[in-house]
């Protein structure tokens, strides 16, 4: 049996709604499915509601781009009530930063030649956490790219031309809320953190020791052999090798829930360590 513990619907920038990300993942057979939208738990509800006409369990879960000593990492955190908390108190502020950063984006556009508006993004967008995704979104129907991965091969990326920074949190202020807030931390794409591999497996160290509870090593773009490697360096590091598709519907079209591009496998296990982690 499996699990899949990153997803997102368009409560964020997934493309597919909370309850429909939650039947798909009944469909499949999953018997969990964490919903992780970036930087709201608006789609918690809708999902909960959704999970209990099938014989599956959701996990109200967020995912949250932190920074820790210039390293930028992405942060899930699971078993977080959608109601309020340290952590869920947090959201609006990081979701009005998103605002201030797509405004500004819009703008350097708009500087170079692309005459998009915040309506247009905001078209996009059913959620309330707005993002890259959606700039991109108005990008193809103004006919200037083709897809969401062409925005984030070159204007949208990090560098890119048309990038802005945002204000994020540190890694260890989110564990930290997190964990007040009665929730477990598992670090996203672990190898999409921009370091060199000693100073990662120090990064993890570090943030373990601050209550971090795993890594994602079960990554559905990561090669199995990879997937296998950071298994190991989770166990090694006494940390929970969590796993998840990051599906996103239409948003990454050749991703899907539970099996990721065709041969990912997240074990029931890997939740059931997760929930002992809880505080
Ligand atoms: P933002 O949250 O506004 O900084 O936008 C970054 C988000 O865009 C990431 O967290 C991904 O969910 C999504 N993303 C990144 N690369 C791609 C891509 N190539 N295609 C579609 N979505 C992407
Ligand atoms: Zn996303
Ligand atoms: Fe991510
Ligand atoms: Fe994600």
């Amino acid at each position: 049996m499996a699990v899949d513990l990153h997803v997102h619907s368009s409560a964020s920038d997934g493309t597919d709604a909370p309850d429909l990300v939650v039947a798909k993942a009944a469909a499949f057979g999953l018997t969990a499915l964490a919903l992780t939208d970036h930087d709201t738990l608006s789609g918690i509800p809708e999902a909960l509601a959704a999970a209990a006409r099938f014989p599956i369990e959701l996990i109200p879960g967020v995912e949250l781009s932190v920074d820790h000593a210039g390293a930028k990492i992405h942060m899930l955190a699971y078993f977080l009530e959608p109601t309020s908390g340290p952590l869920q108190d947090r959201l609006e502020g990081l979701r009005t930063g998103r605002s201030i950063r797509n405004l500004r984006i819009v703008e350097r556009l708009n500087e170079l030649g692309y005459s998009i508006t915040m309506e247009d993004v905001l078209r996009h967008a059913a959620g309330d956490a707005v993002g890259r995704p959606h700039i991109a979104d108005a990008l193809v129907e103004a006919g200037a790219i083709e897809n969401r991965s062409e925005a984030f091969a070159g204007l949208l990326s990090d560098g890119g031309s048309a990038y802005v920074e945002r204000d994020r949190l540190t890694a260890i202020d989110a564990i930290t809320l997190a964990t007040e807030s009665g929730g477990v931390t598992s670090i996203a794409h672990p190898l999409t953190i921009n370091t060199d591999a000693a100073n990662l497996r120090s990064i993890l160290e570090d943030l373990r020791d601050h209550g971090l509870a795993g890594i994602e090593a079960h990554y559905s773009e990561y090669p199995p052999p990879i997937r296998t490697q950071l298994a190991a360096v989770a166990a090694d590091l006494g940390l929970v090798a969590t796993g998840g598709s990051d599906y996103h519907g239409l948003g990454k079209p050749d991703l899907q829930i539970g099996s990721g591009l065709g041969d990912l496998v997240v074990p029931d296990a890997a939740l059931e360590e997760l929930r002992h982690r809880r505080p």
